[in-house]
């Protein structure tokens, strides 16, 4: 029996952070989707030169390349007990993919964390992530320890280049247009959980503890 958890939200609300605190707490791997698209991107490989230019455009990246990616990471051996996905499903494609990996017995938390776009974009504009492992951190609310430093593996902090604020509008887009109508689908299963994901970390996480287990 696999557990799978599915992270919605806007972009910046919170998705990589909740999901890394939850990672840490159920023990289940964090699979970004993002991150496995920056990785490739960073590593030029195939799917990463694809993806690139989607992605400085703050445009979904081709389906085919995404499955690929996913595909291999969730047949990994660390995923067998279940995973927490940020960032997938984005689009009906994917739902249809996902519905594909489910077996038997896997059960399937949805949650959807919701906030207004002020909090999104100021979140976005104040994000910082490290270069070599990926931890995010907000300048205000969660700074590194050493100003430009990761506080985990001391590479050094960037701002993403789609975290600015006209592909930050085009993302909000897409979000709205292709992510936000699948949602139905998993309200339907009965999986579907809406958090208010505005407020401090600790605090979304008690929502959050109140449905998952
Ligand atoms: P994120 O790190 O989730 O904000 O994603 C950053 C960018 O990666 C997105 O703006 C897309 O270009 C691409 N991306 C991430 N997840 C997906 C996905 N499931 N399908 C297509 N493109 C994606």
């Amino acid at each position: 029996m696999r557990k799978i958890i599915i992270a919605f939200g806007p972009p910046g609300i919170g998705k990589g952070t909740v999901g890394s605190a939850l990672s840490k707490e159920m023990k289940l791997p964090l699979i970004s989707v993002g991150d496995l698209l920056r990785d490739a991107v960073k590593n030029q490989s195939g799917i990463g030169k694809k993806a690139e230019n989607y992605m400085k455009k703050g445009e979904l990246v081709p389906d085919s390349l995404v499955f690929e990616l996913l595909n291999e990471r969730i047949s990994q051996k660390d995923a067998s007990a279940g995973f927490i996905l940020d960032g997938f499903p984005r689009n009906q494609q994917q739902v249809i993919m996902l519905e594909k990996v489910f077996i038997d017995g896997d059960i399937c938390f949805a949650m959807n964390l919701e906030g207004s776009d002020k909090v999104i974009i100021e979140r976005l504009s104040n994000r910082r992530i490290c270069e070599k492992c990926g931890a995010i951190y907000h300048l205000v609310n969660i700074p590194p320890e050493k100003e430009g430093i990761c506080d985990k593996c001391g590479g050094k902090l960037i701002q993403r280049v789609d975290d600015s604020p006209q592909i930050i509008a085009k993302r909000l887009d897409v979000f709205k247009n292709d992510t936000k109508p699948i949602l139905d689908f998993y309200k339907k299963k009965g999986w579907l959980y809406s958090i208010f994901a505005e407020d401090k970390l600790s605090e979304t996480l008690k929502l959050i503890h109140k449905v998952i287990h």
